[in-house]
């Protein structure tokens, strides 16, 4: 049931919530997953809500770096599916990557309610769902150390949309090459990646998706562009301050 009128001041802020919400009520999404969007939002406020110059930049070098990979993988957890699952299929698509399901609250019937959802999305095979194939990350002590062997352990680039900075370090060092999409440009996960889409995962995923189809070699430096969305927010920050 939408309640939202369109004409609200916030109504795309709310309308991203409200999906997340409904993904909540369908079991996708665990409660720490309400709260992380909370975490997201606020650091989404400080950026404009627009995709920056930063994020553009990176989203072109993902693209390069996806279309380079011998076998990616996205990782899909709770918040993911339930925000934008048709566009991570039509990522994997248009990038031949794999998608496995790697949760950090790990229950049964989550994983079961986000299969489903992918599978309605139009998924074609999804790793992490059969025990026989798991195996463990080193270096990790929560349920996101189990992944798929023939998904994210023998992957040599793994998308993980909004990630926690442990796991982010533990795929580093299993040596893999990590991208992510998070709007707090100062997390571990940020600075730990290879390449970090500073922007929401509703605005920037369809705008990898169209950079996948003509993927071009950018020069890029993950701790450089990260400084760029630190003093874009600054910027943005100056501007408001000398509007007060
Ligand atoms: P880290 O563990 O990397 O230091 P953290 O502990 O601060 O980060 P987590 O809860 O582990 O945060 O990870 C969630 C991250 O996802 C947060 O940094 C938050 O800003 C980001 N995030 C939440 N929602 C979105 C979204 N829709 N798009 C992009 N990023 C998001
Ligand atoms: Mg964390």
């Amino acid at each position: 049931m939408n309640q939202i009128p369109s004409s609200h001041p916030r109504a795309k802020s709310l309308y991203i919530r409200e999906r997340l919400v409904n993904a909540f009520d369908g079991g996708l999404v665990a409660k720490e997953g309400l709260m992380a969007h909370g975490r997201g939002e606020a650091f989404d406020s400080l950026m404009g809500e627009r995709t920056s110059k930063s994020a553009k930049k990176a989203i072109l070098a993902a693209a390069f770096m996806l279309k380079n990979a011998q076998n990616p993988v996205i990782s899909v957890n709770g918040n993911i599916a339930g925000l934008c699952p048709r566009e991570i299929v039509l990522l994997a698509k248009q990038t031949g990557a794999k998608i496995e399901i790697n949760l950090f609250y790990a229950t049964t019937a989550r994983r079961r309610n986000i299969y489903k959802t992918l599978k309605k999305n139009g998924a074609g095979l999804v790793y992490g769902m059969n025990k026989k194939n798991s195996t463990k990350l080193s270096g990790l002590d929560s349920a996101r150390r189990i992944v798929d062997k023939l998904g994210i352990f023998s992957a040599d680039v793994v998308i993980v949309p909004l990630e926690d900075g442990d796991r982010t370090l533990a795929l580093k060092k299993a040596g893999k090459k990590v991208i992510t999409f998070d709007l707090n440009p100062m997390s571990r996960t940020a600075e730990t990646a290879d390449i970090t889409i500073v922007d929401n995962v509703v605005r920037a995923i369809p705008l990898l998706i169209k950079s996948c189809k003509s993927p071009k070699k950018i020069s890029f430096d993950n701790s450089k562009n990260l400084s760029l969305a630190i003093r874009e927010i600054k910027q943005n920050l100056s501007k408001r301050a000398s509007n007060a």
